[in-house]
């Protein structure tokens, strides 16, 4: 296979192996989704349609990579976060950065149709990706905190923008000015009494972004016939497989992390 003698070429290649017993986190981020949301009349400010397709090709690439335990999602990007002690691929940078991206992207093609069945794409979409490791896990739940903060504020901004355009009459431009160096109680406020919206009470979804996570959870087997009442049935005893469940859940504060320890180790 390789003994031509041109073969040489290959030891030009530069190994990219990604420092042991780091957190590998992978980000992407679609490529100008601005004008895709406008090409495809995303509904504004969030079209769900749009956000379920990306949890679904998120779904896939966990299902794929059995080392991502966590991922996060938000408008048109998603976070993936591999166990510390991960070998995939021996950790080569490219190998891992272009699968993911190229998995990610092709199932959000492949699935469009049925989030989308009533809008052809007119396009092939494309996604950016990088890798960021981080030697602690303090610095991978900052990254989270990061990311959700990130989505709460853009939020709560395209709500109150959109409130302006669709509810209040004001132009994009106008609604730009409005809202220029107003802080986020000022924003609260222009919705509640503007508009009448409790922004508290705008879906998890928009608010909190997606957060899918790789859990055990107990499998209901072929329990034995005499074992099927519910006072022998042994619990600790009984199957588990491991599922991606998706939540719109805080992941800033502790409770979401002390209750996964597996997450961080
Ligand atoms: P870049 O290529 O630099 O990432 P971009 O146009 O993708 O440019 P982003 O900052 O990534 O810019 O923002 C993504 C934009 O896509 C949002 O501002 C919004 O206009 C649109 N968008 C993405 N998802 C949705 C959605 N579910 N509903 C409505 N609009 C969305
Ligand atoms: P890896 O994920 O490591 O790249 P791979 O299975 O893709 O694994 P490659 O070394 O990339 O392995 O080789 C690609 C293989 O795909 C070829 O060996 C061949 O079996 C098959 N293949 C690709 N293109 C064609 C084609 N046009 N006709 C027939 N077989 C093909
Ligand atoms: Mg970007
Ligand atoms: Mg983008
Ligand atoms: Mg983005
Ligand atoms: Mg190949």
């Amino acid at each position: 296979m390789s003994g031509s003698k041109y073969a040489y070429v290959k030891s030009y290649e530069t190994p990219d192996n990604l420092l042991p017993g780091t957190f590998i986190v992978v980000r992407l981020d679609g490529h100008a989704f601005h004008n895709l949301s406008q090409k495809h009349s995303f509904i504004r400010p969030n079209d769900e349609r749009a956000l379920q397709l990306m949890d679904n090709a998120a779904r896939d690439v966990m299902d794929e990579f059995k080392d991502v335990v966590l991922a996060f999602g938000e408008s048109d990007e998603y976070s993936f976060l591999f166990r510390k002690t991960t070998a995939v691929y021996k950790r080569r940078h490219a190998k891992i950065l272009t699968t993911i991206t190229s998995l990610f992207t092709s199932s959000y093609v492949f699935h469009w149709h049925r989030y989308f069945p009533e809008t052809p794409l007119q396009y092939p979409p494309t996604f950016d990706g990088r890798i960021v490791l981080y030697p602690s896990a303090q610095e991978v739940r900052d990254y989270f905190a990061w990311r959700q903060v990130d989505a709460h504020i853009n939020n709560l901004y395209n709500t109150t923008f959109w409130a302006l355009v669709q509810q209040g009459g004001e132009s994009t431009t106008q609604a730009h000015h409005t809202l220029k160096g107003t802080v986020s109680k000022t924003k609260h406020e222009i919705l509640f009494s503007r508009f009448n919206i409790n922004y508290n009470s705008l879906p998890e979804r928009f608010r909190k972004g997606s957060v899918l996570v790789k859990e055990d959870t107990p499998v209901e087997g072929e329990v034995p016939e005499k074992a099927q009442s519910l006072d022998t049935r042994d619990l600790n005893n009984s199957k588990t497989s491991s599922q991606v469940v998706l939540h719109h859940c805080d992941i800033i504060k502790d409770d979401f992390w002390d209750a996964r320890p597996f997450l961080l180790s």
